[in-house]
């Protein structure tokens, strides 16, 4: 039967969604699906029901959705990203649906209350940060503005991994985030694609049909089986997809090999394919090298791919029209191989020629950058990518070949420009450049803020642009308002509908009418009551899970983020050691009571990332135990930072830090959902930060340090950092009590080669900002004080953030490079 026929069957009536319908559903689900009844029903068990209940309904939309696309021939969005940072559904879905008030009621006559059991919801974290983060946002926006989309990804068993705090240092849990199931996902075993790894290329046609068509014999196969997630936008209306791949053995057992009493090698297939989609790869913990790496990218890549181009086919006959109908975004480089598995199907398996390959591919294709640091720009050794990829090599090089052609002879490019462009690193040893790759092959190359782009433009692309100049463009990111306003903060949603009416709901830059509340002071003390709630809440999960107790008034200066050394969670602790020193100095002083909060991962590998973390734990563990400065300072490093936490820390933030190093952070997106949530921001000029201070108001932001331009110009010209510290006195007495073990008195040299890294060389410029960041701080102690004039600003904040929603972000993707809206 096909979707037409489909069309016209009965379709199930639609669903009630009172309170009592709710309860029966639920007792129903419970029964004959859980088995159980409600006597013995665990929490565990009324989630799974609950879960079961919405999802039903989530179902009758996904179908609706689908079929209309169908039935439209409408071209479809395919989001290929190796993260996807989730977070918990479930309060997602209901909101999503608006059946809060109806599900709340639903299990409380049940005797069940639904923010008990919303929490035992595993957070399902298949991403690192930002990047995995952005991806969940796009998957939500994209539903809620109505573009038809599928988001392609791993589905990895243990995902991002838990974090705990022993003595001080971080340590590496699995999570386990599949442990009782999951229930909003369905397995499509009709959906599987083999995927080959090494093997040979033989010449494909004896016959001279199909001049660059090859027959690649893979040596490894898997199966790629899918599993889909329902993505339900703002109101519910569309519903798109969430699809992740996992590896499969072809054959689970090998008979043979288990009858000759080789019981372990009977399994082999059986643990490879299991290893593929297993885990995910931290970031910053440079990939290089890593075949496992490589192998997940291509794994779901081709997965993807192969699933892309049969749903063309099968709707449309004919792959020369796949553009009309298709626009893959690549999220970063992670899928950039996708580029030559496009071009492989449609010239080994499809008959096209090369150039009408190369043309399919590139209007198919569009790419997103999300980094600079060198470090973190992919690229493979040569000789592992021809061992893994031996079609997708002579691809890479036939398409580089064309590439250097065009620059060279129809463009004069030289040498060094031939070089830069090039898809393959001839320095040292011989990489592929994934960056080049993904450049060359789309024909949209975005960065994602203003700033950022702009660099791409001199910097890593500088070559590429002089080639292709229209393809670079910018599309700063966004965050969706549901998750990271309506649902994180109930009371200061409900207080932003009493005062400016619901129209921000379905269009954040509605939040606009806010303005006129800042100077309003009966307003503001709702606002800082609202804000004063979600500190409590803080504070006692903050007494529940560290036992630490602290002041709901004080002010809450958070800095949450993967641990990195260019977001400079170090220059942050050392001004924090430095205000400890001068309250020490002048207890008689009218300190500001201040909590510096901290919390995020560092890969496993990243050994100062690692050290930063315990530098943070020392610290706070000598201050909190001074008499001396009780009251006026405490420093917190919150273990296990995730998307659930963040939904608790950002609503109860009263200032957000933001201080990478200028030029080094692509956008941030941390640093717009403080903003939305009525903290102030201390920040560089850096990523999204410039466009957040043009969106709320300069004077409304606090806004310190070196420029990106100022970086380089400081880098190049001979920086040196130990004048600087020499020149600052509150400076150089935070570092040398570092250096020499004022905090770790049971390892003074623990943090000997951090501090002195600072007086080499200082990469992220930690000194140069220094005394700029201190002052900005100093200031801001004074603005608490004024406490009308701050609430005033951080109204204005909540005001001028609709613009950093990602429902803008999206219309902007749609109808700029996937020309879908
Ligand atoms: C938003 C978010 C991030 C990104 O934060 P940045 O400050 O932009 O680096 C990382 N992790 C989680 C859990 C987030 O919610």
């Amino acid at each position: 039967m096909n979707l037409t026929t489909a069309a016209s069957l009965p379709k199930p009536a639609p669903r009630a969604s009172d309170p009592a319908t709710l309860a029966g559903e639920i007792i129903e689900r419970l029964t004959y699906r859980i088995g159980k009844n409600a006597a013995a029903a665990k929490a565990h068990d009324w989630l799974a029901a609950s879960i079961l209940v919405v999802r039903d309904r989530i179902i009758d939309s996904w179908i609706a959705s689908t079929q209309e696309t169908y039935e439209a021939g409408a071209k479809r969005v395919y989001y290929l990203s190796l993260e996807f940072l989730i977070g918990r559904l479930m309060r997602d879905a209901v909101s999503n649906l608006g059946l809060m008030e109806a599900m709340r009621e639903a299990l409380s006559s049940l005797g069940v209350d639904i923010d008990l059991i919303r929490e035992l919801e595993p957070d399902a974290a298949l991403g690192n940060g930002g990047l995995g983060r952005l991806a969940a946002c796009f998957m939500e926006s994209m539903a809620t503005v109505d573009v038809p989309a599928y988001g392609y990804g791993i589905r990895y068993v243990n995902g991002m991994f838990r974090q705990e705090i022993s003595d001080g240092w971080q340590v590496e849990l699995p999570e386990t985030w599949l442990a009782h199931g999951n229930n909003w996902e369905f397995e499509r075993r009709e959906a599987s694609y083999e995927i080959g790894f090494g093997g040979v290329v033989e010449l494909a046609a004896a016959d001279g049909s199909g001049d660059h068509a090859r027959h690649w014999k893979p040596h490894d196969r898997f199966i790629a089986t899918a599993y889909d997630t329902p993505v339900v936008g703002w109101r519910g209306e569309r519903v798109n997809t969430l699809r992740l791949w996992t590896a499969q053995p072809i054959d689970p057992i090998l008979l043979d090999a288990f009858n000759a009493g080789d019981h372990i090698g009977a399994l082999r297939e059986s643990n490879q394919a299991e290893a593929l989609t297993r885990v995910l790869y931290p970031a910053d913990a440079t990939p290089a090298g890593q075949e496992l790496r490589l192998r997940q990218e291509y794994f779901f890549s081709s997965a993807s791919l192969q699933d892309i181009t049969r749903r063309h086919l099968q709707y449309f006959g004919d792959l020369r029209t796949l553009p009309d109908k298709a626009a893959i975004q690549l999220n970063d480089t992670h899928p950039a191989v996708a580029v030559a598995e496009l071009m492989r199907i449609l010239i080994d398996h499809h008959d096209l020629g090369f150039d009408e390959a190369w043309d399919v591919t590139r209007r198919t294709f569009s790419y997103t950058n999300h980094t600079l640091l060198p470090e973190a720009l992919e690229s493979w050794p040569v000789p592992l990518f021809e061992r893994l990829l031996p079609r997708h090599m002579q691809l890479v090089y036939a398409i580089n070949a064309k590439l250097l052609i065009e620059a060279r002879k129809d463009r004069g490019f030289d040498d060094g420009a031939i070089s830069a462009i090039s898809l393959i690193d001839e320095g040292g040893d011989r990489r592929v450049r994934m960056g080049n790759l993904a450049f060359a092959g789309s024909h949209s190359v975005n960065g994602v803020s203003a700033l950022h782009t702009e660099l791409m433009k001199e910097t890593v692309f500088a070559d590429l642009h002089k080639l292709y100049p229209d393809r670079i463009n910018n599309k700063t990111n966004g965050i969706t308002p549901r998750r990271w306003l309506m649902q994180c903060n109930p009371g200061l949603t409900s207080l932003l509908r009493e005062a400016i009416g619901d129209a921000f709901l379905d269009d954040a830059e509605a939040l606009q009418a806010l303005k006129p509340f800042a100077e309003d002071s009966a307003f503001q003390e709702k606002f800082a009551a609202v804000k004063r709630a979600n500190k409590v809440v803080l504070s006692n999960l903050l007494r529940d899970r560290m036992g630490l107790k602290i002041d709901p008034d004080a002010l809450f200066d958070t800095q949450i983020k993967r641990i990195h050394e260019y977001k400079r969670q170090l220059l942050n602790i050392v001004e924090a050691v430095a205000l400890y020193d001068q309250i020490r100095s002048h207890p008689e002083r009218d300190w500001v009571p201040r909590v510096k909060l901290f919390g995020g991962k560092a890969a496993p590998s990243y050994h100062n990332a690692k050290l930063i973390i315990k530098l943070a734990n020392d610290v706070a563990r000598v201050i909190n135990h001074d008499p001396a400065v009780q009251g006026m300072l405490k420093v917190a490093f919150v273990p296990n930072y995730n998307v659930s936490l963040a939904e608790i820390m950002m609503p109860a933030a009263d200032l957000s830090e933001q201080i990478s190093t200028a030029g080094m952070e692509a956008s941030g997106t941390g640093n717009m959902k403080f903003a939305l949530n009525g903290a102030l921001t201390i920040g560089t000029l850096d990523g999204a930060n410039v466009e957040m201070r043009d969106h709320v108001g300069a004077e409304n932001i606090k806004i310190f340090g070196l420029t990106a331009a100022q970086v380089s110009e400081w880098r190049s010209g001979g920086y040196q950092p130990r004048k600087v510290i020499e020149a600052s006195r509150e400076l150089s007495q935070a570092l040398s009590a570092i250096q020499s073990g004022v905090f770790s008195p049971d390892d003074r040299d623990r943090y000997r080669d951090l501090i002195q890294g600072l007086y080499d060389h200082d990469w992220f410029m930690v000194a140069a900002d220094f005394d700029a960041y201190h002052a900005a701080q100093r200031e801001l102690d004074t603005l608490w004080g004024d406490q009308p004039q701050w609430r005033a600003q951080a109204i204005r904040n909540v005001a001028g953030m609709g613009w950093f929603s990602s429902d803008r972000t999206i219309r902007q993707y749609a109808s700029e490079i996937w020309k879908v809206l």
